[in-house]
């Protein structure tokens, strides 16, 4: 099957919906739990059910703010640190049932994680991150080099790809050497998390299929780690390209401007 993505710009707001969605029907069924055993627990002590009550309602509370925080940092509004921090655990936490609610509306996965990978974007942009090029790290899947070239590029694409111009490594190694960061080629999830681990960046880039970049953002953090998806006009995991040009404004964003410090 012939897959091109569509460049439709991904909407934050389904993703914020479904996310808004999810903590609805988590309260309402731990409110269910605790409705059940309102009459058990207050025949230990009637005290019991209040306070197991106000934990659970300050719970909510704590997660429902954590949630308007991620709204706040998409709109550019400063918000603590402390759900800063929480940010992804929320995410993690609600992301298999926004995904489920989002099939009860007709949204399919790929469309919801794309939503997922531009408000995560959208959050690393507004905290104005800055990293210094070499400890900026961008890793992109094998099937973004053609599948007949005979060089070995995992692991040293800077030294073994040739830069013939048949597929769009050439123009990331080029890009490497003219900003300075890290380019990896990695052939699954253990590869990048061990890159991750031997180069320890600061910051990721990673260009990938919406699916593995849903679980690498999640998986890397607390690293922020900025997705770019890449373009399969031959289907999935087959000669796969990417939009250099929006790579680099990626890039640009995020590097220090080492002149100016
Ligand atoms: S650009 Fe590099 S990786 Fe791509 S086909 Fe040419 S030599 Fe192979």
């Amino acid at each position: 099957m012939v897959e091109i993505l569509e460049f439709e710009r991904p909407r934050k707001r389904l993703f914020l919906a479904l996310l808004a969605l999810s903590l609805c029907v988590v309260a309402g069924i731990v409110y269910a739990v605790w409705h059940v055993s309102y009459l058990g627990l207050s025949e230990i002590s009637r005290y019991l059910p209040l306070i197991l009550g106000g934990l659970l309602a300050a719970v909510f509370l704590f997660t429902g703010l954590g949630l308007v925080g991620i709204v706040g940092a998409i709109l550019g509004v400063p918000y603590l640190s402390v759900f800063q921090r929480k940010t992804y655990a929320l995410i993690n936490l609600l992301f298999p049932i926004a995904i489920m609610l989002g099939k009860v509306f007709g949204f399919n996965r790929r469309k919801i994680e794309r939503s997922f990978i531009a408000v995560s974007n959208q959050i690393i942009h507004q905290q104005h991150l800055k990293v210094p090029a070499d400890r900026l790290l961008v890793v992109t899947p094998h099937c973004l080099q053609l599948a007949s070239c005979p060089h070995k590029i995992t692991r040293d694409p800077m030294g073994n790809c040739q830069r013939c111009g048949r597929c769009d490594i050439g123009a990331l190694v080029a890009l490497a050497e003219e900003m300075g960061f890290h380019f990896f080629v990695v052939t699954g999830g253990t590869l990048a998390r061990q890159t991750v681990k031997k180069i320890r960046p600061q910051a990721v880039l990673a260009i990938a299929c919406e699916r593995d970049l849903t679980s690498g953002i999640q998986d890397v953090y607390p690293l922020p780690a900025v997705g770019v998806l890449n373009l399969r006009p031959n289907g999935p995991c087959y000669n796969t390209h990417v939009d250099i040009a929006a790579v680099r404004r990626e890039i640009e964003a995020i590097l220090l401007d080492e002149e100016k410090d």
